[in-house]
């Protein structure tokens, strides 16, 4: 597929593809900062709460310790656990310190040092007026005196403010996994909707492309062929519209063709009659003047008053006069039966070497230097190869017959620039008569002689009958050249021709 047309295509596909993974990407991104800022929230209040719940543990293993001292007071070992106890209470304090993250969790922190502080000091003078064997009712009003409660309350509070934190975490866990549901949602959604967008979109430009197409295919279709009724074209035409299209359009030029190859036969024919007229017109002219001559001295000869015998003399010139009659009655029959040209591929320089061949012997008495020029590549032509040679034959003799004191000869074999081949004679003798100049082409126009005024105008009636031409000039260095070019080689398309 053209590249062009498969970045048409696919771009905007892939411009929605890129925008939702780049969304995707960036909601992924989001949630998992966000879960990860949960799990370290949670993490946290963890932590507070369990140092929350430690507190409390020690404020009541330190009051049971306290109470047995009150009751009985063994102060070796009791005021030692109870030293301990003060200790862990305080160690726990300072973790649940560190572990308060929030200003309520800190306040509950200072309130439960406060309360610790004046439940400290309380029992240490509580512990200094210990006696041995209280009564329980003793214990309970000491107790009732100095209440725990001032201690372990806040030690609560700041348990509730850790799990009211930690229910706030969870509500939020679930908002935010509620939010990834729906983003994907949305982004699952926008697949879809993307693909039928970018679908339509691609849809519509070639649906306009091919209303493009289609219009320029009527267009060409009214342009060749004026007389045709016209291909209809819809704005919503489809490719199968265009192809009926294309396949109609395909008919007509097929059908023009004929029509232009049937014209170049009409015009072949029609020349073919003009030449042959004119050919007519030349060979009675050139009939004419030895007829009359051999029938003045005929006439001279059966005159009933005063015969004049034919004497040798007269007899040679009857034989010189009926001899130029015979060519020019056989150069009228070569020319006016010419067989049609069956054309074959074949490389040109095989051609050219042949005709050089058949003329070295003569140019070498001429002294006449033969420069051949050829590519290295064969130059395909699709020729009668009798037919080309004998114009090859004719221009090169001609070219001799213009160096009878010798001179250079130069044949350059090439392509032409529609694929063609280009082949360029030169000489270097006396160039083209300016007489003839102007019906060089034309049947018994010869300035030789005993020329016949044939060679050219076969040779171009040839060149012609191949779909190529020959053309004269001369050149201003002196001598005369002569150009022939040969259509493209192409076997399905057989020269026009042969007469008819
Ligand atoms: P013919 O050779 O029988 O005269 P052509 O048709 O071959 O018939 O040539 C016609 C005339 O064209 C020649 O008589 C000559 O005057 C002229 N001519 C052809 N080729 C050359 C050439 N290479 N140099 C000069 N004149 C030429």
């Amino acid at each position: 597929m053209n590249p062009k047309m498969l970045a048409r295509v696919t771009a905007p596909a892939v411009v929605i593809g890129v925008l939702l993974l780049a969304a995707c990407l960036v909601s992924i991104g989001y949630i998992r900062h966000l879960q990860s800022n949960l799990a370290s929230i949670l993490s946290q209040n963890v932590a507070s709460l369990q140092a929350a719940q430690e507190l409390e543990i020690r404020v009541r293993q330190l009051r049971h310790h306290n109470m047995l001292y009150l009751l009985d007071p063994k102060p070796d070992e009791d005021l030692k656990t109870i030293q301990t106890d003060q200790q862990n209470f305080k160690e726990a304090l300072d973790v649940a310190g560190q572990a308060s993250n929030t200003d309520k969790e800190r306040q509950c922190v200072r309130a439960i040092d406060d309360a610790y502080e004046q439940y400290k000091k309380d029992q240490a003078l509580l512990r200094a007026d210990a006696v041995p064997n209280r009564t329980p009712a003793d214990l309970r009003r000491l107790v009732a005196s100095h209440p725990i409660s001032l201690v372990v309350d806040p030690c609560e509070a700041l348990i509730r403010a850790n799990k009211e934190q930690m229910e706030t975490t969870a509500q939020q866990s679930r908002s935010v996994s509620q939010q990834a549901s729906w983003a994907m949602l949305v982004l699952g959604l926008a697949g879809p909707i993307g693909g039928l967008i970018a679908g339509y979109g691609v849809a519509r430009g070639f649906s306009k492309s091919v209303y493009a197409l289609s219009v320029r295919v009527q267009d060409m279709g009214r342009r060749l062929d004026h007389d045709m009724p016209a291909v209809q074209v819809a704005a919503n035409d489809d490719l199968q519209t265009l192809d009926r299209q294309m396949q109609t359009l395909a008919q007509r030029v097929e059908q023009v063709v004929e029509r232009v190859q049937q014209h170049q036969r009409d015009l072949l024919r029609a020349d073919q009659l003009a030449a042959l007229g004119q050919l007519g017109a030349s060979v009675a002219h050139e009939v004419r003047n030895p007829l009359t001559g051999i029938k003045m001295l005929v006439e001279a000869a059966l005159r009933p008053r005063n015969p004049t015998p034919l004497n040798a003399e007269d007899l040679r010139v009857i034989h010189r006069e009926v001899a130029r009659l015979e060519q020019t009655v056989q150069g009228f029959l070569d020319f006016a039966r010419l067989p049609a040209p069956r054309p074959g591929r074949c490389d040109l320089r095989e051609a050219v070497a042949q005709a050089r061949d058949l003329i070295r012997g003569r140019a070498e008495q001429q002294r006449v230097e033969v420069v051949v020029r050829v590519p290295d590549r064969p130059v395909v032509g699709y020729v009668d190869q009798g037919q080309f040679g004998t114009v090859l034959v004719n221009l090169f003799l001609n070219a001799l017959d213009a160096m009878p004191q010798g001179g250079r000869l130069e044949v350059e074999l090439g392509t032409a620039p529609n694929g063609g081949a280009r082949l360029a004679i030169r000489d270097t003798g006396a160039g083209i008569p300016p007489e003839i100049a102007g019906r060089l082409f034309t049947p018994f126009a010869t300035t030789k002689p005993t020329g016949t005024g044939l060679g050219l105008s076969l040779s171009s009636r040839i060149l012609k009958e191949h779909g190529g031409d020959i053309a004269a000039e001369n050149r201003t260095e002196g001598g005369a050249s002569f150009v022939v070019t040969l259509p493209p080689p192409h076997p399905t398309l057989s020269p026009i021709g042969g007469r008819g």
